[in-house]
């Protein structure tokens, strides 16, 4: 399961930096994963609670899970947008583009010149925004 590698990462990430900021406890994680990335966000914050019980500065450790939302750029005119500016498109489409990020090429054209030249400038991918401790009396 994807989920629980990705969970297990978080963790191991978590637990490197508490222990290098020198924090008794961790209270807050914030980790964003992309909407493209193929991950289920209930599945994803299952696995995190299951990975992180056994070490004991994550007891009580609230974790965030925030979706970032796909943008993609043009090479041709350099405009910006995202999947719902490129107009409707049905559940299979959105379906694929989610699954297979190249297969957006197939089904979408940028905005603002028409060209299907672009690339994903953010979506993929997970990543931890913030960790929040408690430092003995820093
Ligand atoms: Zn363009």
């Amino acid at each position: 399961m994807h989920e629980f590698a990705l969970a297990e990462s978080v963790v191991r990430a978590t637990l490197q930096t508490a222990e290098s900021e020198g924090m008794t406890a961790v209270t807050r994680v914030v980790v964003q994963v992309g909407e493209l990335q193929q991950i289920k966000k209930d599945v994803f914050e299952f696995a995190l609670k299951q990975v992180h019980s056994d070490d004991p500065r994550l007891a009580d450790t609230v974790l965030v899970v925030e979706i970032v939302p796909a943008r993609f750029s043009c090479r041709v005119c350099e405009h910006g947008f995202t999947l719902a500016e490129t107009g409707e498109h049905d559940a299979d489409a959105k379906e694929a583009i989610h699954f297979v990020p190249e297969l957006a090429h197939a089904f979408m054209r940028c905005p603002a010149c028409g060209s299907p030249d672009f690339e994903v400038a953010e979506g993929r991918g997970v990543g931890i925004a913030s960790i929040e401790g408690e430092r003995p009396d820093a």
